[in-house]
């Protein structure tokens, strides 16, 4: 039954819901309302602004060029910076011997920055409440949509009507589940807990200006800094052996033989491993994204659509990009929902399926490969093409983190560039061979 609220009418007639009012959810309505579209944003948590964090899921995030490209189309970005520490590379931590920093660009001016994810979401929410037409609604858990119907399904109130619904309600979305999609949730054996290495004597007692990684094989620790100069560590591990640290000793003892140089800034390390929950990280494939009925319009996005694992950073950046496109696609079809969603989920698929490729690709260079010396040679050496071949040879990385181009055309463009660089290597390797037989012969010649 529908309810007396629900989502006012725009121009074009529709009723327009969008389900969760995280990072996407949020930032697409300001879009809508930006260009006349009236939303309602139906969140089920109270609003954080007034209610603060979950223990152990504070969340900091690396926000790169996607995201800073995607804020700015709100005014959002300089805001952001300053909420954000930049951090130049990776700072890797080995068992034993010094860490060493591994620059993010060949001109070490590369920086990808450190954010809250709370703080962002708080910005985001300051910025919609302040948007005409976008109405916020907090507590306010959805359980489907009845497409034929036309209605947005509420736990704790009547149905509301809703023309076009946007499913912004992330990795387990309820709107998903109730629409009978193809969706594939590929759970990683891994999970992932959050320690804290406050401030030391008021200062960071880390380098700040690194995203710090300590590798060990099959898990690894991770560590982002806040403003307020501690650091958010995540350690990423097997779940069964986050199990197997019974008590404090137990605790303490294994920091000091795996993680030695942090176990000693860790004073709460106990209470933080016992207390803080164990977070899964799922990969979700789901096809298609939007999903028409007789009475409703509904489309997925951000992590509701293709939640990725956090190893390149880029879940919300790619979140933050699917909005942009809906808003464009928006534009070009002239306000059509039914042409604009179908033209969305065709445009962004491809890229979604790449980025959540190369994120668990990354992993296993995280927490295995960065440590190796032949790892630092190749970047080096990456980094000097760039340098020399500026423009013309771009590593993946850089791709990723610090442009737009569409993540799909990314793999594309490393197969080729790696193509014409073996092709050069066994040309110059040729030429070599060719130089050193003319010298032996003569040599030879001139002996007597
Ligand atoms: C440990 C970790 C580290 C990460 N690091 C990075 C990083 O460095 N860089 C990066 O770009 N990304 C990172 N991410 C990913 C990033 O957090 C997500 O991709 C991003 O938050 C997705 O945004 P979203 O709006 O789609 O979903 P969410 O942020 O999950 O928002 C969903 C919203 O919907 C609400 N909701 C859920 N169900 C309902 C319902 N039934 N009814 C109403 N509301 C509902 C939720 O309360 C929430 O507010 C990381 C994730 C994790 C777990």
């Amino acid at each position: 039954m529908a309810g007396d609220g629900g989502p006012a009418a725009g121009e074009g007639g529709e009723r327009v819901a969008i389900v969760g009012a995280g990072l996407a959810g949020c930032l697409l309505a300001v879009l809508l309302g930006r260009r006349g579209v009236p939303v309602t944003v139906y969140e089920r948590r109270p609003d954080p602004r007034v209610s603060g964090a979950e223990r152990g899921r504070s969340i900091n995030l690396a926000v790169s060029a996607r995201g800073l490209a995607a804020l700015e189309q709100v005014g959002l970005r300089e805001r952001s910076l300053k909420q954000a520490l930049p951090m130049h590379g990776r700072m890797v931590h080995p068992v034993s011997g010094a860490p060493n920093f591994q620059p993010y660009g060949s001109d070490r001016g590369r920086a990808i920055n450190s954010i809250s994810r709370a703080e962002l979401n708080r910005s985001l929410l300051d910025t919609a409440d302040a948007t005409p037409g976008v109405t916020l609604r907090f507590s306010q858990r959805v359980t489907g949509v009845d497409t034929a119907a036309g209605t947005l399904l509420l736990e704790d109130a009547d149905d509301e009507p809703a023309d076009v619904v946007l499913a912004g309600d992330g990795a387990y979305s309820a709107v998903r589940g109730s629409l009978g999609l193809d969706v594939d949730a590929d759970f990683l054996e891994h999970g992932y807990k959050e320690l804290t290495v406050p401030p030391k004597d008021g200062e960071f007692a880390l380098d700040p200006d690194a995203l710090h990684i300590w590798p060990r094989g099959t898990s690894m620790m991770i560590a982002l800094p806040n403003l307020d100069r501690s650091f958010t560590c995540t350690l990423f591990w097997p779940k069964d052996d986050f199990d197997a640290l019974g008590t404090p000793e137990e605790v303490a003892a294994y920091f000091e033989r795996h993680y030695p140089d942090v176990a000693g800034l860790m004073p709460d390390l106990a209470d933080d491993y016992e207390h803080n929950p164990v977070g899964s990280l799922v990969t979700v494939r789901a096809w298609p994204w939007t999903r028409r009925g007789d009475g409703a319009a509904v489309a997925l996005l951000g992590d509701a659509a293709h939640a990725i694992v956090p190893f390149f950073g880029q879940g919300a950046n790619c979140a933050f990009e699917d909005c942009i496109e809906i808003d464009r696609c928006l534009t070009e079809t002239g306000g059509d929902w039914a042409g604009a969603l179908s033209l969305y989920q065709e445009r962004r698929k491809a890229s979604t399926d790449a980025i959540a490729e190369m994120a668990l690709d990354n992993f296993i260079e995280m927490r295995d490969r960065v440590a190796s010396p032949v790892y630092r040679a190749k970047q080096a050496a990456t980094h000097a093409l760039e340098r020399c071949l500026a423009g013309r040879y771009v590593s993946r990385y850089e791709l990723v983190s610090f442009s737009t181009m569409p993540y799909a055309e990314i793999p594309a463009r490393i197969r080729r560039q790696n193509r014409i660089l073996a092709a050069a290597a066994a040309g110059a390797a040729a030429v070599l061979a060719l130089t050193v037989r003319a010298l032996t012969v003569r040599t030879r010649r001139r002996r007597p």
